[in-house]
C-alpha cells in the first residue's frame, strides 16, 4: 500500500518525472510541475491579448496550495482588448504582473511559479520583488532571455518545462 501523498518525499525533486520510481503503478501519474504548467497554458486560454496569450500560477513550494494565478490582458472593466497593436507595447498588463497582483500570500510564503513564457526583465523584477520566490518554471523561449541572466543574479532558479 503507498502512502498517501501528504506523506511523500520532497516533491521539488520529482521535476520532469512524470511516475514514482518503483512501485510499477499508475506510470501515468503526472508531475506536480506538469500539473501546473498545464493550469497556466489553460490559464493562457483566457488571455485576450492578440500579441501572445500568457499563463501563469503561483504556487506553494509544497504544492499543496495555489496562492495565485494571473493571465495578460487588459485590466478590469476596460474593454478585453490591446488598446493598440503596436509589438511591445500593446497596452495589456502581463500575465506575471497580473499573478502579483492578485498574490496576496505573504513576503515570507516560499513560492514556485509556472509561467508558459519566460517572463520579461519587468516581469521577472516583480516576481523577485514579490519576495521569496525560490524557481521560475517556463514553457516557451522568449527572443529576449535577459530575465534568465537577472533571476539568476538573485538566486532564483529558473528551467524551462517543455510539454
Ligand atoms: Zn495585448
Ligand atoms: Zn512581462
Amino acid at each position: 500500500m503507498p502512502p498517501p501523498d501528504a506523506e511523500e518525499a520532497p516533491i521539488m525533486s520529482e521535476t520532469g518525472n512524470p511516475s514514482r520510481n518503483g512501485d510499477g503503478e499508475r506510470p501515468e501519474r503526472p508531475s506536480f510541475e506538469s500539473i501546473y504548467m498545464d493550469l497556466a497554458r489553460t490559464l493562457a486560454n483566457r488571455s485576450t491579448c492578440i500579441r501572445l496569450n500568457v499563463g501563469t500560477v503561483i504556487t506553494s513550494t509544497d504544492y499543496r496550495k495555489v496562492l495565485a494565478v494571473g493571465y495578460n490582458g487588459n485590466a478590469t472593466g476596460l474593454p478585453n482588448k490591446c488598446d493598440r497593436e503596436e509589438p511591445g507595447n500593446c497596452g495589456c498588463l502581463h500575465s506575471e504582473e497580473n499573478a502579483v497582483i492578485n498574490c496576496d500570500a505573504p513576503r515570507h510564503v516560499e513560492k514556485i511559479v509556472f509561467v508558459t513564457h519566460l517572463p520579461c526583465v519587468a516581469c521577472a523584477k516583480r516576481l523577485i520583488n514579490l519576495g521569496n520566490v525560490r524557481q521560475i518554471y517556463y514553457g516557451e523561449d522568449y527572443r529576449n532571455r535577459d530575465s534568465l541572466e537577472l533571476l539568476k543574479s538573485v538566486g532564483i532558479l529558473v528551467d524551462q518545462l517543455l510539454e
